[in-house]
């Protein structure tokens, strides 16, 4: 019998366990014990039900194009609670100039691909317009090095282009800054466009025209689960053995012994013939401090930035006069606190019921740090004038809640690449230990879910 430690229960850790179950139900003699220190699994992954209205707490959906979080829901029977965004009403505003300015048509991600909307739009200044026109012309070009998604995109488009629409875009899905994040790690996708196009628009319009001769409809953008993003995480958890389950059990030490592993966790020490790592990165490090120093030097140099999210609840008069569309990004030079707002009740199904708006505001990084020793009341109150400058939004919530996650978000800054090398050499040194989490190739949940499966795969396989 192969005995595996997990440790971590956030969608990685689960995933993982899963995993296991699976192989056992295929008849492999293998068993796990999952440590989590918190009081419930799912880490980040947290819904609360407020006044009939789905509350997301952290992630809120996650890309329909990467496949693993769909697959694994059903594969945990939840193929139908599956849904999509309702992409018909898609539209995103981007502060500009303290007025909501709709992001142009034919704008995928951040590359604009029509040069008619995007030249008539607000969002950018005659000189960026002339360099979104130039860039199409751009020769193929193949770098030889990794550098920020600022430097990236301004060689592209200018400084402009960065401070709209990149960095927005990054700090909401990283929390981080364009100026610091890895264009290698984060949008590979650009760099091997500009090898093969030079142009990133024509890159984009020969992918378009690829996608369309394979698929007739486009599948929706977000995917999300009907009664919210906890859903995943509770039912893995219904369907693993309740024995091999430890919460408030926090992993204090992992030793390696001639082949195996002895875990420290609460009170307790046990044996094991293979660890996971799901966590965080600086928890991992911490735990390989002894076992592999320099494993954890490269563990603890993947930095963290912290975000809050503040979930607001309004009557039907305010989903009335709230613009159409899923949201609203602000850029860094519009000099707000929140970095983004979701209307939650535009973008899914099933989130509020027809008479009440739901809201979601977003902190994060340097913002999220300046904002995080005021108390919660404190906080709301900085989103309510911030909605109020930028909506003209008045009325008193229905409810307001806060969720504030301490260095949740990994930061896969420059060089992140050739840092996950130097790990996965380091990792190999040490007997049967496998990495899984948002630190290392993805930090969306799908990618979280494939890192659990993968970790077992790479004991097991
Ligand atoms: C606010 C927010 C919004 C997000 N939005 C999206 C989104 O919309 N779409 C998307 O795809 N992704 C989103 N993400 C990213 C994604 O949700 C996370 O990257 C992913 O869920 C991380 O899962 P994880 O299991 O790797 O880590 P975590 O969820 O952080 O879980 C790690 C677990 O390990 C436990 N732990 C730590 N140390 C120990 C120890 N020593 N012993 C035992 N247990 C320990 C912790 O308590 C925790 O439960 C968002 C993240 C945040 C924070």
């Amino acid at each position: 019998m192969t005995r595996i430690a997990i440790i971590g229960g956030g969608i990685s850790g689960l995933s993982a366990a899963f995993a296991i179950e699976e192989w056992r139900r295929r008849g492999s003699e293998v068993e796990y014990t999952l440590y989590e220190s918190s009081s419930r699994f799912g880490g980040v992954l947290r819904t609360e039900h407020i006044h009939g209205c789905v509350v997301e707490a952290g992630p809120d959906s996650f890309l329909t194009e990467k496949p693993w979080a769909a697959d694994l829901a059903r594969a945990l029977g939840l193929g139908d609670q599956l849904i999509g965004s309702n992409d018909a009403n898609r539209k995103t505003y981007i502060l500009t100039h303290g007025r909501l300015v709709e992001m142009p048509d034919g704008l995928m991600f951040m590359v604009p691909t029509k040069i008619l909307p995007t030249g008539m739009s607000p969002l950018f200044s005659w000189k960026t317009k002339l360099r979104i026109t130039q860039e199409m012309f751009h020769p193929p070009r193949a770098a030889d090095h990794d550098e920020s998604v600022a430097a990236f995109i301004e060689r592209h488009y200018g400084a402009e282009m960065v401070d709209r629409l990149a960095d927005p875009l990054l700090s909401g899905v990283y929390g981080g800054e364009a100026a610091n994040l890895s264009v290698r790690a984060v949008l590979p996708r650009f760099v091997e466009m500009e090898r093969m196009h030079g142009s990133l628009g024509r890159g984009m319009l020969a992918a378009r025209k690829k996608m369309r001769s394979w698929k007739n409809s486009a599948p929706p953008i977000f995917t999300s689960l009907k009664n919210g993003m906890q859903t995943l995480a509770d039912a893995i958890v219904a369907q693993l053995t309740p024995t091999s389950l430890r919460i408030n059990t926090t992993a204090a030490a992992i030793e390696p012994q001639a082949a195996s592993w002895l875990v420290s966790a609460g009170m307790q020490s046990d044996v094991f013939d293979a660890v996971i790592l799901a966590l965080p990165a600086g928890a991992a490090s911490s735990l390989l401090r002894m076992a592999g120093p320099e494993l954890s030097a490269e563990l603890a140099a993947i930095g963290y930035t912290s975000s809050i999210t503040v979930a607001l609840g309004f009557d039907k008069d305010v989903r009335q006069t709230l613009p159409p569309g899923f949201g609203f990004l602000v850029p860094r030079s519009e000099g707000k606190r929140i970095l983004a707002a979701t209307f939650v009740h535009n973008k899914f199904p099933h989130r509020a019921p027809e008479d009440r708006a739901l809201l979601r505001c977003f902190f994060a990084g340097k913002n999220a740090e300046d904002v995080w020793p005021l108390a919660d009341d404190q906080i709301v109150a900085i989103v309510r004038h911030e909605l109020k400058e930028i909506l003209g939004l008045r009325a008193d919530p229905l409810f307001t809640r806060v969720y504030r996650w301490k260095s949740a978000m990994a930061q896969y800054n420059v060089g992140h690449l050739d840092r996950l090398d130097r790990i996965e050499r380091l990792r190999q040194k040490l007997p049967r230990l496998a990495l899984a989490g948002n630190a290392y190739r993805g930090i969306g949940v799908p990618d979280c879910v494939r890192s659990g499966t993968d970790a077992v795969k790479q004991l097991l396989g």
